[in-house]
């Protein structure tokens, strides 16, 4: 049985995927305008696998019969600081998201939907990598300070990651 409190649950979570979505190109519109395209590839990139994410909950809902109820996204800040900040932001924003996964699979447990719990395994791990992904860019962002070459370098770096 697909619980009507999973269901709920999830519907509120397709909305904060796609908020999370439009964070990361609100990222990503700040680092083309200030000309570092390759944090701006790298952002747009995160973009699209959160709506891959929100898609992954569309899906699941129709496949248990249930009913998918897209909610209002909020508007994403405008105004950005320095690289380091930024990764901070993205990587508080993903432990945020790590508990509102948590609690979709403690609601899916309470419930004794079983089949709800394997499909939200996939999002525990997957919030493993993403807190892991940002945490690294802060890492290096703080080990080796903001100057121009380094920005520039992680700039290039970052640039080259494919598309998943
Ligand atoms: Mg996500």
């Amino acid at each position: 049985m697909f619980s009507s409190k999973v269901q709920e649950a999830m519907n509120e979570q397709i909305k904060n995927e796609l908020y999370s979505a439009y964070i990361y190109l609100s990222m990503a519109a700040h680092f083309e305008a200030v000309n570092l395209p390759g944090f701006a590839h790298w952002m747009r990139m995160q973009s699209n696998e959160e709506v891959e994410h929100a898609m992954k909950f569309f899906d699941f809902i129709n496949e248990r019969g249930g009913r998918v109820e897209l909610r209002a996204i909020d508007q994403p800040p405008v105004e950005w600081d320095s690289p380091l900040s930024i990764f901070e932001t993205a990587l508080s924003h993903e432990q945020k998201v790590t508990g509102m996964i948590t609690n979709i699979y403690e609601i899916a447990a309470a419930e004794k939907d079983y089949a709800s719990q394997i499909m939200l395994q996939w999002f525990i791990d997957e919030q493993v990598e993403e807190e892991k992904s940002a945490g690294e860019i802060v890492e290096t962002l703080k080990m080796f300070g903001e100057r121009d070459t380094v920005v520039l370098l992680l700039d290039r770096q970052l640039g080259e990651r494919a598309e998943e």
